[in-house]
C-alpha cells in the first residue's frame, strides 16, 4: 500500500467505541481520536487475507482520489490494531456522518422535509456524482443505505464496487452487482452492456425518487427484490409520482430535462 494514500493510526489511540453498523467486511464503530470531540468511523476487516487486502486498497485509491468534496464521505486513513499473536488488525477511517444512512434519515425526518429540502439534497447528490464523474469513477452501486447524511448534507459512501470507468469499459455486468431498483435496467437485458456514468444517474433518478416518497422503490416489507422485479424494470415498470410532487422535481427524475 503506498504511504501517500492515508494517515496511519493507532487503534488504541481511539476511545469510546460505539458500533453503528455492520457491511459486508464487518462491523462499523464510531469513536474519538486522542483528544478530538469530534467521532470518525471505524470500518473493521475480519477475514483479513491477499483478497480483502486488495479490496481495501482499491477502495482507499479511490477514496483518496475524490477526497475533501462536501458531498463524498473523506476517507482519512488506516488504524492499525496489535493482536496478542502478534499479528495485526487493520481498520479503514473515515468521516463519521451523524444522521445515519439516507434511508434511515429519510423514515426519522420524512416528515419535516419541504420541498425545498428535498431539491437541496437532489441537488447535492447531483454535485456528488458529478464529482466522482469528473474524477473518471463511475460508482456503480448507488442506492439509499450507501448514501449518508451528516448535519442535513447528504455524502456519497462506499465504493466498494467503484471502477474507473477506463477499467468498467472492459466489464460486462455478466454479475449482476447492487441492489435490484437502484440498477440500470439495460443490465438486466443486456449481459454486454457496459455499466457508465449513465447507469449511475439511472441510480440517481431512482434515489430521487426515494426521497420524494417516505419508502425505498418497489419496497414490500420484509420481502427482498426479486428476479422478477428486475424483468419488470427491464421491460419499462417504473415508481409512479408521489402526488403533490412539483413538476420539476417529477421532471429532473425522469430525464426531461435532458
Ligand atoms: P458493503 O461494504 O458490503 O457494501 P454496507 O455498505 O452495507 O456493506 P458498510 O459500508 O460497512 O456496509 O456500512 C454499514 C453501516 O454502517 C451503514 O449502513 C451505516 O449505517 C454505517 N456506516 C458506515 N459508514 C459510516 C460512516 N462513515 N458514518 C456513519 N455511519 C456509517
Amino acid at each position: 500500500i503506498a504511504k501517500d494514500y492515508f494517515k496511519y493510526y493507532e487503534l488504541n489511540h481511539f476511545s469510546n467505541f460505539q458500533e453503528i453498523g455492520f457491511g459486508g467486511f464487518g462491523k462499523v464503530y464510531r469513536a474519538n481520536w486522542k483528544s478530538s470531540p469530534n467521532y470518525l468511523a471505524l470500518k473493521s476487516f475480519f477475514n483479513f487475507n491477499n483478497v480483502t487486502i486488495k479490496e481495501i486498497v482499491k477502495e482507499l485509491k479511490i477514496q483518496r482520489e475524490v477526497d475533501f468534496h462536501e458531498n463524498i464521505i473523506r476517507f482519512c486513513g488506516i488504524a492499525t490494531e496489535n493482536q496478542v499473536d502478534n499479528s495485526k488488525k487493520y481498520w479503514l477511517v473515515m468521516e463519521y456522518a451523524n444522521g445515519g444512512t439516507l434511508r434511515e434519515y429519510l423514515k426519522e425526518h420524512f416528515d419535516n422535509l419541504t420541498w425545498n429540502n428535498k431539491f437541496n439534497m437532489a441537488f447535492q447528490l447531483a454535485c456528488a456524482i458529478l464529482c466522482l464523474h469528473d474524477e473518471g469513477i463511475i460508482h456503480r452501486d448507488l442506492h439509499s443505505k450507501n448514501v449518508l447524511v451528516h448535519q442535513n448534507i447528504v455524502k456519497l459512501a462506499d465504493f466498494g464496487l467503484s471502477k474507473r470507468i477506463e477499467e468498467s469499459s472492459n466489464l460486462s455486468s455478466t454479475k449482476l452487482f447492487g441492489v435490484i431498483p437502484y440498477i440500470d435496467p439495460k443490465s438486466f437485458s443486456n449481459q454486454d452492456y457496459k455499466l457508465n456514468k449513465k447507469s449511475d444517474i439511472y441510480s440517481i433518478g431512482v434515489l430521487l425518487w426515494e426521497i420524494s416518497s417516505s419508502n425505498p422503490p418497489f419496497y414490500t416489507e420484509g420481502k427482498p427484490y426479486d428476479v422478477c422485479l428486475a424483468i419488470n424494470i427491464s421491460q419499462g415498470l417504473r415508481e409512479t409520482p408521489i402526488p403533490d410532487t412539483p413538476e420539476d422535481y417529477v421532471n429532473i427524475y425522469t430525464g426531461k430535462y435532458n
